[in-house]
């Protein structure tokens, strides 16, 4: 019993003020227990208490949570920035299931549904709950390939994005897309991204603001007559910028787009090199350089056999394979 009851003869103005106060607890401690019992009684208190405690670590894990996504927002549209890399939020990476590989030969095994391994009762409704408070943002990579269309590389490089449903995004150069119209087609008719790559591949950073735009306009024209596409991002041929460049691509609306991944695909870099640059060098928004065409005399086969090992690589690494334009979509 508290000290309190047993004085109850105390009159100053503050003994009557905590005499008065240990009744009204004890009122509520008791009044508690008379409704619940002794023993749920104190269950009760205790978990008033806990679940304060409870609440504050919740307030806290959601302000963290939402801090972060916050500094992904911020720094996503950066070129190669690696947005929360290695970050709480980062650790689920599931792949999407659009990503998945569609079963490439009679070795694949075919894996069942999440849904069907995943056991029932109470881990299931914990895992939901953990869903709806903590959205595992996926890392994104965009596999982008330069200077085709072309009758060789380009198609072999559709057959494998198609394989995987992996949609990429190419860089083209007009002249090539007014050879290929056709192959130019169907990459837009696969639903992969279309960039401009200039008219020539010229060293257009060493170029005049007047050269640079006719060759933007030819560029545009004939990736227009080809199959009506009006690019919204350019790459300029080599890397090559100049402020005249710039100027000229903010005038036409053009986002200029450059890579923060490069294997050196077309220097005749092996395949298995090619592929271990790109899956060691990933990171979220990273911007892979590939090509699917480089000259007449290039050989592009070590870019083709590494490409599956590539895409299988980076889906086990956890990222979804995007277009540049879907790297900047908001986190969901
Ligand atoms: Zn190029």
């Amino acid at each position: 019993m508290r000290e309190g009851r047993a004085r109850p003869g105390g009159r100053n103005g503050t003994e009557l003020g905590l005499v008065l106060a240990g009744l009204v607890l004890l009122h509520g401690i008791a009044g508690i227990i008379s409704l619940f019992g002794a023993e749920a009684g104190a269950d009760i208190i205790l978990q008033m208490f806990g679940l304060a405690a409870v609440r504050s670590t919740i307030a806290a894990d959601a302000e963290s949570a939402s801090d972060t996504a916050a500094d992904i927002a911020l720094t996503e549209g950066g070129s190669g920035h690696a947005a929360a890399e290695g970050g709480g939020l980062a650790a689920d990476g599931t792949p999407l299931a659009g990503n998945r590989p569609a079963p490439a030969g009679s070795t694949a095994t075919e894996q069942p549904p999440e849904s069907i391994v995943q056991p029932p009762g109470p881990s299931e409704s914990e895992s939901a709950s953990q869903r709806r408070e903590a959205p595992v943002p996926a890392k994104r990579a965009a596999l982008t390939f330069d200077d085709g269309p072309d009758r060789k590389y380009t198609p072999m490089v559709l057959d494998i994005l198609s394989q995987y449903g992996v949609t990429a995004t190419f860089f083209v150069v007009g002249t090539q897309a007014e050879r290929y119209p056709e192959v130019l087609a169907r990459i837009r008719d696969e639903g992969h991204e279309i960039g401009s790559h200039g008219y020539a591949h010229a060293d257009m950073g060493k170029m005049t603001a007047a050269d640079i735009t006719e060759d933007l306009r030819l560029a545009d024209e004939a990736l227009r007559e080809a199959a009506g596409i009006v690019p919204a991002l350019f790459r300029p041929p080599y890397g090559s910028v100049s402020d005249e460049l710039k100027a000229a691509l903010s005038d036409s609306g053009k986002k200029l787009v450059r890579w923060n991944v490069d294997p050196r695909d077309w220097d005749g870099t092996p395949a298995a090199e090619i592929a271990s640059h790109v899956l060691e060098h990933a990171k979220d928004g990273a911007i892979i350089l590939l090509h699917s065409f480089g000259g007449k005399n290039a050989d592009l086969s070590g870019t083709i056999e590494a490409l599956p090992e590539i895409i299988e690589g980076l889906l086990a690494q956890g990222y979804e394979l995007t277009t540049v334009s879907g790297l900047e979509r908001d986190s969901k």
